[in-house]
């Protein structure tokens, strides 16, 4: 026996769309019993549901392949973001490197010159709450000593040039 399916039924749920439609047509073009005008008209339906999906299904391609194109767009911009703060990254590297190997220096530097003067190569005794001398390793304090090999190093041809009677004795420190 073939499926008994009620025209009125069948046209509603057409008429009502989704996606088993075409599939319910089809159904009911399987009904053996069906009067040949009512087939006909199933058939047609059929026809107009499958172009009608078919159309449906292009509109959704053409909106897939329009977010595909947007979705590319915008992973190249990043893609173009993602190379210059990979660029800015490696620039502020090098700075950085450049401003500690300046910075070594620097305290290299004054740390030759506090020993040369017997200072506090962290304040040069100037800060109260200075963790290595406590405001205490002041030039003259006696916390620290200047170190000789330094002090004529450093010291003594600076003290010569101040006074030119020293200077013509030497550095005699
Ligand atoms: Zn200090």
């Amino acid at each position: 026996m073939g499926l008994t399916l009620d025209p009125q039924a069948l046209l509603m749920s057409t008429m009502a769309g989704g996606s088993g439609r075409s599939a319910l047509l089809q159904q009911a073009l399987q009904n053996t019993d069906m009067d040949p005008v009512m087939g006909q008209l199933v058939s047609q339906m059929l026809t107009r549901n499958e172009v009608a999906e078919a159309e449906e299904i292009n509109e959704q391609i053409a909106e897939r392949d329009e977010r595909i194109h947007d979705l590319r767009d915008t992973l190249e911009d990043l893609g173009q973001t993602l190379k210059r703060v990979h660029a800015e990254v490696q620039a502020l590297r090098a700075e950085r490197a450049a401003l500690q190997q300046d910075l070594g220096a620097a305290v290299e530097q004054v740390e030759l010159l506090a020993g040369a003067l017997g200072v506090c190569d962290e304040c040069l005794g100037e800060a109260p709450d200075c963790p290595t001398c406590g405001g205490q390793g002041y030039p003259g304090s006696g916390f620290y000593r200047p170190d000789p090999v330094l002090y004529r190093r450093f010291v003594s041809p600076a003290a010569a040039a101040r006074r030119p009677s020293a200077a013509i004795q030497g550095s005699a420190a």
